[in-house]
């Protein structure tokens, strides 16, 4: 029995790694994500219930893909994370019953809820306001170093408005394509027969790991932060939300859809609100990420190996499913 389980757990491993070696490294998926994330599950539930059997290479316990060649690396001071999943609104209960009995004091939890965007999770470090530096997530732990290519985004800005800011920033966030942007780009492409995009998220990796910036500046990205990494020589707010809203007047760009909320049945009506409103939006989100709002609460709850315990991903259901199999087989 526990070798058939063995042999699984080693198939499925493989599987997933090379799903992540096409996606994060060469920027071209060969599966769906809602068929990846059935792999991953899958995985993860044999190696629930046979810990001892979990591969040391398992990608449940990693985040992303190696750094490409190409590119200077970059060590993150502090290290990037992914987040956990929640499929349907049983699973997100019980991460919001788990952190209650972790906090212990029976309170409701006050919760940031953000659109889960479709892009590209990219570091960007500012030393006195000014903009030193830009990178990948990669493995969590090294990055690319996209500086040159990061600077021709528009939105972010080479030098932080305002005053007060931390000597070193590190602030963290998703570069993105909107849609409008995205099909504009796949028409021209369409008409000069060039290769088009899979999705958004797609071409936002791809325009991002560009060697020439040129190349980078005549994509229309655009960036949205949603938290910080390294701060030294400052301090900042004592609540999640607060930070974003610093962020903000410091002259990066924040979602305005987000929201804070008290307790488990307000995230699910924000939930079911911006799932009707999903397709309205200017860009791809695959779901709502709901984190404690507390960074003192943050803190006393920490991390697993690959994610805080303190946010989770609510997952929209399968209709990226469709557009992501549309787009692959439309693809010249
Ligand atoms: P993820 O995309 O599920 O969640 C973590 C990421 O969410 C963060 O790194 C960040 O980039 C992003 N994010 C967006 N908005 C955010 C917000 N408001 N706050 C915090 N983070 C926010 O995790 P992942 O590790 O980047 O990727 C795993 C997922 O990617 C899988 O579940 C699967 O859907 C997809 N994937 C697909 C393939 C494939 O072959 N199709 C391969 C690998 C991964």
């Amino acid at each position: 029995m526990s070798q058939t389980v063995a042999a699984e757990i080693s198939a499925l491993t493989a599987e997933l790694e090379s799903y992540n070696y096409q996606y994060y490294v060469l920027d071209e998926p060969t599966v769906t994500d809602a068929e990846y994330d059935r792999v991953f599950r899958r995985l993860q539930g044999l190696e629930e219930a046979h810990p001892e059997l979990r591969l040391k290479t398992s990608p449940t316990q990693r985040v992303g893909g190696a750094p490409l060649d190409g590119f200077k690396q970059v060590k993150h001071e502090v290290r990037m994370l992914s987040l956990d999943n929640a499929f349907d609104a049983e699973e997100f209960s019980a991460f919001d019953q788990r952190l209650k009995k972790l906090l212990g004091d029976g309170a409701e939890i006050e919760y940031a809820c953000e659109p889960k965007l479709d892009g590209v999770a990219v570091s960007l470090l500012y030393r006195n306001g000014v903009l030193e530096r830009g990178a990948t997530r990669g493995d969590g732990q090294v990055g690319e170093d996209i500086t040159s290519n990061v600077r021709t985004i528009k939105s972010i800005p080479l030098q932080l408005l305002g005053t007060g800011y931390p000597e070193l920033l590190e602030v963290r966030g998703e570069i993105y394509m909107p849609r409008a942007g995205f099909e504009a780009f796949n028409q021209q492409a369409r008409e000069r027969y060039e290769k088009e995009f899979v999705n958004p998220r797609n071409a936002a990796a791809g325009s991002l790991r560009q060697l020439d910036p040129t190349v980078t500046a005549k994509r229309p990205l655009q960036m949205c932060c949603y938290s910080v990494g390294l701060v030294e020589g400052g301090e900042l707010p004592a609540r999640h939300s607060d930070i974003l809203e610093q962020l903000h007047c410091w002259g990066l760009r924040i979602n305005s859809e987000s929201q804070v909320v008290q307790g488990s049945e307000a995230c699910i009506t924000y939930f079911d609100q911006m799932a009707a409103r999903r397709d309205q939006l200017p860009m791809d989100i695959d779901g709502i990420v709901f984190k404690v709002n507390s960074i003192a609460a943050q803190e006393a709850i920490g991390f697993v190996s690959r994610a805080p315990r303190w946010a989770i991903a609510h997952k929209f259901p399968a209709q990226e499913e469709m557009t992501t199999v549309e787009a692959i087989e439309f693809q010249v």
